[in-house]
């Protein structure tokens, strides 16, 4: 027998001022359980315990587009998402499921985890998310996605200089970058800086938070696209990590 997730909605309301409907708690209750299965045979993620799932998997994944505590709003009219390195789905699958008229391209460079990922959403009947096997630095180059998406998401996959040569490129003009963090510093605030003056981006915003359940600390950065990235990037694959803008 599967534990069941926390509801919490009151806190909820209190954090994004909106709660799930009981379709979207049952399919976060779906998606808890179909990912506690698939970590039996591939290594997913170590949050297993439903508070934490709840905290740190799904709370976390919405709060992230809920810069002020509201959710984008072309994210209810129908935006184009993607989320890179999204793993076993995070934070791509919650948003695809809060966001009915966008649409959710869920990439990520492992094949195994993608493969999975194709499961679930046919388990989940989630129609308007689809999945790519892909590396960052490759799909920046290729006309089918630059400048393609309205909203980029990245969580967990580098640091925020990386992180912005991966998702600007992505973005059309006047679109948003959403780059999640735990610990955050005014020097990493510096060199992002001078990274996104490169890429054609802007820092909107940085917010801190705490979430609601073990008071750990976050941090989103969101980037606004402001000109056209540089040809020159993303560079090739491996340069970004190796050497940081
Ligand atoms: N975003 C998920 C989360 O927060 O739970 C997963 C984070 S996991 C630590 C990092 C993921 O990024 C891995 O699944 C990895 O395969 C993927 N990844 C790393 N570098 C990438 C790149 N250059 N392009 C696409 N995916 C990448």
């Amino acid at each position: 027998m599967t534990n069941s997730l926390p509801e919490m909605a009151e806190i909820w309301q209190q954090t994004l001022n909106w709660q799930p409907t009981d379709e979207q708690n049952t399919g976060f209750q779906q998606l808890y359980e179909l990912i506690l299965e698939g970590n039996r045979q591939l290594n997913l993620t170590r949050i297993t315990e439903p508070q934490e799932f709840w905290e740190k998997h799904l709370w976390d994944s919405l709060r992230g587009i809920a810069p002020q505590q509201k959710f984008i709003s072309t994210l209810e009219t129908g935006a184009s998402v993607i989320d890179i390195g999204t793993g076993a789905g995070f934070p791509g699958i919650p948003v695809a499921r809060i966001a009915p008229n966008s649409t959710i391209t869920l990439a990520d460079s492992t094949r195994k985890k993608i493969t999975f990922i194709d499961q679930i959403l046919s388990e989940l009947a989630v129609t308007n998310a689809k999945t790519l096997i892909a590396r960052a630095e490759e799909i920046g180059q290729q006309t089918q996605h630059r400048k393609h998406y309205d909203i980029a998401l990245i969580r967990a996959v580098g640091n925020a200089s990386v992180c912005a040569e991966y998702t600007l490129p992505l973005l059309k003009e006047g679109g948003l970058a959403v780059i999640y963090r735990g610990t955050w510093t005014e020097e990493e605030t510096t060199t992002l800086q001078n990274a996104v003056n490169q890429l054609g981006g802007e820092i909107e915003s940085i917010e801190e938070f705490t979430t609601p359940l073990t008071n750990s600390i976050r941090h989103c950065l969101y980037l606004r696209k402001v000109a056209a990235t540089p040809a020159k990037f993303p560079r090739a694959v491996g340069i970004p990590t190796q050497n940081p803008l």
